[in-house]
């Protein structure tokens, strides 16, 4: 098997998972008990939020463990939105963009029933934000605003030096997933007052990702669920020492190899583009004139050859259509339909993520594969 979906999940590496070991059944105390068991996890766990910290340019402090990004986007969003209206703020207006994951868009658009009024933008063909469009949004007065760092279909960047400027000039609070982007490229939190981090995009396991909450000036959040109050009141549950020492681990790791890991992805990245032009005369690359991470490549094949059709031609290749979350539908993916494709064009388009662990000749296995599968069609 060719494994190009490192946007969907990465392996975890094998060096995050030799940290974790221990915690699951030797090291067990419940990080939050007083006793020496409890003490070493909590230790442990402390350890693992200065890693994650120092991957973003954080104060420890500013970092709340989750069960993923998809908790800390609606802890976020649903959080600031429920606390605003608690101090009897009136701006209801909160804003994101058609391509966001969808925790984030179904975070933003359930807040409706609350009173709030969901605003959620348009972007380019290249998938971009236009910061007029923004501005224009922000007129009303607005609560909160929501815009991915990195897109996990396409890869494309949004330009947040640009648009955190508008966000703050309209004084609303700006959330930032995170998840894509963090570990890939280098962060910055200049101008973001939340941000949602997952650690299985980054080598590290599943189950846990974290919520940054700025601290000066200090966000305020309701937290979502009930309970013993731990996170600092903002998430209760006891926290999963072998997930959060994994997902400490996968962050220092992906700050360390940070430099190394763009240039040798991108290196493959452009290896297989360029493969994939000779195979598919008039291919095309979504996303094309935006900045993206390093992996994606997002490509819309020549007409009348289908990307399901394909992928069922080449069973052993990994690679996907739409999001992991979308892809057992046959709609096509919103994210590309937002960038003003047809469906039949979208049901052309074949979305291939390259990782850190992926190697030259998974590429000239994957074109190889991929050039079989058109044949046999
Ligand atoms: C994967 C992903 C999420 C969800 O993260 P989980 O940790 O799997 O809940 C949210 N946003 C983006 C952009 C993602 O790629």
């Amino acid at each position: 098997m060719i494994y190009l979906d490192y946007f969907s999940t990465t392996p975890c590496d094998k060096v995050v998972l030799e940290k974790m070991i221990p915690w699951f059944s030797e090291d067990y105390g419940n990080p939050h008990s007083v006793h020496a068991f409890g003490q070493k996890a909590s230790d442990a766990v402390e350890h693992a939020r200065q890693q994650i910290a120092t991957l973003i340019g954080a104060e420890s402090r500013e970092v709340i463990f989750t069960s993923g990004a998809t908790e800390a986007n609606n802890l976020a969003i649903k959080g600031a939105a429920r606390y605003f209206k608690k101090i009897g703020d009136e701006r209801r207006r909160i804003v994101t963009v058609a391509t966001e994951h969808k925790c984030v868009l179904e975070s933003v658009r359930s807040l409706e029933e609350e009173g709030f009024e969901p605003v959620i933008l348009g972007v380019d063909q290249f998938g971009r934000l236009d910061p007029e469009t923004l501005k224009e949004a922000l007129q009303a007065p607005t609560l909160l605003v929501s815009i991915m760092g990195a897109n996990n279909e396409t890869g494309v960047l949004q330009n947040l030096p640009v648009l955190s400027k508008i966000v703050k000039e309209a004084g609303a609070l700006l959330h930032v997933d995170m998840a894509q982007l963090a570990g890939k490229l280098p962060v910055t939190l200049e101008r973001v007052d939340l941000a949602s981090l997952s650690s299985h995009k980054m080598y590290g396991p599943k189950g846990i990702g974290a919520l940054y909450v700025r601290r000066r000036p200090r966000v305020r959040l309701l937290p979502l669920f009930s309970g013993g109050g731990q996170e600092r009141g903002l998430r209760s549950g006891t926290l999963p020492t072998p997930l959060v020492v994994g997902f400490g681990e996968a962050a220092e790791q992906a700050a360390k190899r940070l430099h190394t890991d763009i240039e040798y992805i991108s290196g493959l990245r452009d290896d297989l583009w360029g493969k994939l032009k000779v195979l598919f005369p008039g291919i095309e690359l979504n996303g094309a004139e935006a900045e993206r991470l390093p992996g994606a490549l997002n490509v819309c094949l020549p007409e009348g050859i289908r990307a399901l059709e394909v992928m069922a031609k080449a069973p052993e290749l990994a690679v996907s259509t739409g999001s992991a979350c979308t892809a057992a539908d046959v709609t096509p993916s919103y994210v590309l339909t937002a960038m003003g494709f047809s469906d039949e064009k979208a049901s052309r388009c074949l979305r291939l993520s390259v990782g850190r662990f992926t190697s030259k000749s998974d590429i000239d296995r994957a074109v190889t594969l991929l050039e079989e599968a058109v044949r046999a069609l």
